[in-house]
């Protein structure tokens, strides 16, 4: 962590000198502040992005930052935000005036007044987001920390710097964000903090589905989104927002037979799966994997614990998720659901001799996408008995031989049929119909079985004999 003396380190940037000599000129004094100071005392990577807050108008002080820069960039202006942003190099740098905020109960759209420096920090969310550094000649480079921000960033603790009944229930975002940095930084949420999240959960109905999932975005970007995930459960917001995976934490017991928690079993698959893909829509995939398994739940007494079909209501509920949270209904959703419909292929696959006909049925069931089938599969086996581990990840690793193998013999990923429809209608002078239906099952079919190789002459022998039996001959050329 960086000591308190070299804060003007933070601002080698030329930029900084320059807003400041604009600030001047206007007359107004100017303070970076929040996350790129944050980040600098932490010395984490800062994003690319600058938040700077004038006493006085933001909107002026980017128009006067712009002017003295060389290539007078554009300036972005907000008005009815009373702010104003512009880019230098490849940072995005926000102007905000200082204000002073006061909401009302019933929405999270505050009205807004000018205000101090401080009255500026006390809107804020959380104590380490409120460190400001000045811009002003006099004291460029100071730290400013009305709230003890610095101490909390040492003692890893996200507080807020009011009392937090009023920060959580005045913009109910920042409980999320509160547990977004919880996870990004690995801190703990000051009990008081906790307990007020706690009690103003419902309030985090009036945030649209956009907000709330940008935060789950980008807690499940983080190494470890249990933590993320473990604190919104703890809090109740877990049961507001995705009320379908809270649904997952029991465990029941009949005559001695239970199941596992798959509440639990699906944190442990988000975090298995982190350090073998960033992809968050497949890190969606892991969380949502299980989701039918509450719904599907049945006890019998031959098989026990049973959930017939989970994968199929689980690829369901997916789209009702994703509608319910205005999340994009688009390819990524459809690849979520497939994740989700697919995810047990693999693992009955790899409980028996791993053959090569089911290999290649699963290759083109999952076409592009049965490397990341693979990834969460793998991620999936949370077994804690050894054996049963070294045993799935073996027969995981036959699969994954295998996968390439078939794919380079019979090019099932990206199928196309060695006789095309069009060409079976040519040979038979047939329209569209029932029998050429019934003539390419039979060779996709045969190839997937492994009877005949993915080529047309073997393609097209197998056609002449199922064609015959339909009775159908071929008209000589
Ligand atoms: P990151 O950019 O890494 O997500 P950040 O802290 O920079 O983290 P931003 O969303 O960029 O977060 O916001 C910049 C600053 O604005 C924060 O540091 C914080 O001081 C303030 N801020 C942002 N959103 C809120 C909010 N909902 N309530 C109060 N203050 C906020
Ligand atoms: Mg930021």
């Amino acid at each position: 962590m960086a000591t308190k003396y070299n804060y003007k380190q933070a601002l080698h940037n030329p930029i900084f000198e320059i807003i400041s000599k604009a600030a001047q000129e206007i007359g107004v004094d100017s303070y970076v502040i929040g996350g790129f100071v944050r980040d600098f005392i932490l010395e984490r990577d800062s994003k690319k992005d600058i938040d700077i807050v004038a006493v006085g108008s933001g909107i002026e002080l980017a128009l006067k930052v712009s002017e003295l820069l060389p290539r007078k960039p554009k300036v972005q202006v907000f008005k009815t935000y009373g702010t104003a942003m512009l880019r230098f190099q490849d940072i995005d740098i926000e102007f905000v005036g200082a204000r002073k905020e006061s909401y009302h109960f019933e929405s999270r759209n505050p009205v807004v007044e000018n205000g101090t420096l401080e009255d500026d920090q006390n809107r804020r969310d959380f104590t380490i987001n409120a460190l400001a550094l000045s811009l002003s000649k006099d004291n460029f480079g100071a730290l400013l920390d009305p709230f003890n921000g610095l101490e909390d960033l040492k003692s890893k603790i996200i507080k807020t710097p009011l009392d937090p009944d009023i920060t959580f229930s005045d913009d109910p975002l920042r409980m999320m964000r509160g547990i977004r940095f919880a996870t990004q930084l690995n801190f703990d949420i000051e009990e008081k903090s906790l307990a007020s999240i706690t009690k103003n959960a419902e309030r985090i109905k009036i945030i649209s589905g956009e907000r709330i999932v940008e935060e789950l975005n980008k807690i499940l970007s983080t190494d470890k989104p249990s933590i993320g995930f473990l604190l919104l459960y703890k809090t109740g917001l877990l049961d507001i927002i995705l009320p379908e995976l809270t649904a997952l934490n029991q465990v029941e017991e009949i005559e001695g037979h239970t199941h596992k928690n798959n509440f639990y079993h699906t944190l442990e698959v988000v975090d298995n799966i982190c350090p073998n893909t960033e992809d968050v829509w497949l890190r969606w995939a892991a969380l949502l994997h299980d989701i039918g398994k509450a719904p599907t739940k049945r006890f019998n007494k031959k098989q026990g614990w049973t959930f017939h079909g989970h994968e199929f209501l689980g690829g369901k509920m997916v789209k009702r998720i994703f509608e319910r949270l205005h999340m994009p209904l688009n390819q990524k959703m459809k690849f979520v659901q497939k994740m989700v419909i697919m995810s047990s292929r693999p693992i009955v696959l790899a409980q028996d001799t791993v053959t090569d006909s089911a290999v290649r049925r699963l290759v083109f069931d999952a076409g592009q996408d049965v490397d990341n089938l693979m990834t969460l599969c793998e991620a999936d086996i949370t077994t804690k008995n050894p054996s049963k581990f070294k045993k799935y990840h073996s027969n995981f690793d036959i699969v994954r031989k295998k996968i390439i193998e078939v794919e380079e013999r019979d090019h099932v990923r990206q199928f196309q049929p060695p006789i095309t429809g069009e060409e079976i209608m040519e040979m038979f002078n047939l329209k569209p119909s029932r029998e050429i239906g019934i003539l390419k099952e039979t060779i996709k079919e045969a190839i997937l079985e492994g009877e005949i190789p993915n080529e047309y002459e073997a393609a097209y022998e197998l056609l002449m004999k199922r064609a015959a039996k339909l009775g159908l001959t071929p008209v000589s050329k």
